[in-house]
């Protein structure tokens, strides 16, 4: 991750959208006026396979066909190969002090590049570097490092979805990169061996997986993030042959994914694309295999990591990340203190989600009313603006989101209410009633009012679907 960053957008904090209206759930009409077409999701994302494995858990594996329950088994197999160990060999490999802190165009950052080449060749990814090789070269020696894994189908194989790692990390340390001591080695175990670690292991993964998915996988690991980005720069601007000119469906970037406390997980960008938020929300609650992360949404766009070149680069981009911590930029980000079996979980919920992008059929639009949004924007979003009030059976009002249409959220539960009985809160997100999604708010709006006395809800709660049950009357 870099330091001192080029800071935040200033004065923007509008979702980009006019005012948004306060939807109320309305009274019960007959049954009969609410057909079961409405109920049909009209949402291209998240991914289909993952949500169509999440609506069969979420159905009590009713509906799930023989295919799905393949995927699942393949998927599972794949997830298994996810462990502590492994993540804890490459971090150990990465961040021995043989590799000098890795600084970006140095000799230990040569180094570090062949370790990981070697593991590369091993899972046999083919090059996507300059003239068939891996690496990618460019400033003073700097090279990025790049792999790919070839799609499967003949149509969206063209497309490509990037997972990414900066393997550079700042040397021996100076006033400029480091909060000291300096002239010490400094080796990034968090950052971002941890990264490269956790890109590694999906790449384990995704050689198990069977069946390649749909679109093309391309690992990358870039150099000269600490530098300011450089390598992630400088493939948005100059791609080698062998994904130039190709579109780029989406771009998932680890970096510090060592810390993780409380199983909380930060998630950055998920506004930067339509419908990004349910798609990593189904990879964390896929059954058998979802990580089941606490998972707390950023959405200020910073220009501190790799995502951000790609963001500009109006490409849907999320990066993970589990905080910073005091030993940051420090020597004693070392191996001791990285977290191996939170890595696990993290790792498993970047191969669903890599998974699961490659292989929808659509890939994700891409929103630039991101780069106008905010925490101060999210904050103010998920408050009760003054002068809403809740009528209605249930007591919920909810918002829509263009960032979520299928997806409103939770602004204000009525006191008292059978929402509120049932244990609802603000700031949850519905996304499906008795089982059934649906594409906007108003189809929610529909399957609440044609609910009988009973119903069942499905939110999503800072990354994990939770199932409530109101009963109409607070009975
Ligand atoms: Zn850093």
């Amino acid at each position: 991750m870099l330091d001192s960053p080029g800071g935040p957008p200033t004065g923007m904090c509008h979702v980009g959208q006019r005012s948004q209206s306060i939807i109320l759930d309305g009274e019960p009409p007959s049954r009969k006026e609410v057909g079961h077409g409405m109920a049909r999701s009209t949402s291209r994302f998240p991914p289909r396979p993952l949500r169509r494995l999440l609506i069969a858990w979420a159905m009590s594996a009713a509906t799930a066909t023989e295919v799905e329950s393949r995927a699942t088994e393949l998927l599972a197999a794949a997830v298994n190969s996810i462990s502590p160990n492994d993540a804890a060999r490459h971090v150990a490999a990465l961040a021995d002090d043989a590799f000098e802190g890795r600084e970006g165009g140095s000799r230990g950052g040569r180094a570090a590049a062949a370790y990981i080449i070697e593991q590369i060749e091993t899972l046999g990814f083919e090059p996507a570097g300059d003239g068939g090789s891996y690496l990618q070269s460019f400033g003073a020696g700097h090279r990025n490092i790049l792999a790919m894994l070839p799609g499967s189908d003949p149509e969206l194989a063209r497309e490509i979805v990037i997972v990414g790692a900066h393997y550079d990390h700042v040397g021996y340390g100076k006033a400029g990169n480091s909060f000291g001591p300096f002239g010490f080695v400094h080796n990034g175990a968090d950052d971002n061996a941890s990264g490269v670690a956790g890109v590694i292991e999906v790449m384990e993964s995704l050689v198990l997986l069977g069946e390649r998915p749909r679109r093309t996988i391309l690992v990358a690991f870039w150099d000269g993030e600490e530098q300011g980005l450089l390598g992630s720069r400088h493939f948005v601007r100059v791609r080698p042959a062998a994904v130039a000119g190709r579109p780029i469906a989406f771009c998932l970037n680890l970096d510090m994914i060592g810390r993780l406390r409380n199983e909380r997980l930060i998630v950055y960008g998920a506004r930067t694309g339509v419908e990004l938020r349910s798609a990593i929300v189904a990879a964390n609650n896929a059954p058998g295999t979802g990580a089941s992360l606490d998972l707390s949404f950023d959405w200020d766009v910073l220009e501190d990591s790799d995502h951000h070149p790609f963001i500009m680069g109006r490409i849907p981009t999320m990066m993970l990340h589990t905080g910073l911590h005091d030993q940051y930029h420090r020597p004693s980000d070392d191996v001791n203190l990285v977290n191996f079996v939170g890595i696990a979980p993290v790792v498993r919920l970047t191969l669903a989600l890599a998974v699961g992008m490659a292989d929808a059929p659509q890939r994700p639009v891409f929103r630039a009313a991101a780069l106008a949004e905010s925490n101060a924007t999210k904050r103010r979003l998920e408050t009760r603006p003054p002068g809403g009030s809740s009528r209605g059976r249930w007591g919920i009002v909810t918002r829509p989101d263009p960032g979520e249409p299928a997806a409103p959220l939770v602004v204000n539960v009525a006191h008292g209410s059978p929402a509120q009985v049932g244990g609802l809160r603000a700031g949850d997100r519905l996304v499906a009633v008795d089982g059934h999604t649906f594409g906007d708010q108003t189809g929610m709006v529909a399957l609440l009012t044609a609910a009988g006395d009973e119903c069942r809800v499905e939110v999503e709660r800072r990354g994990r679907l939770v199932e409530l049950e109101f009963r109409a009357g607070g009975r």
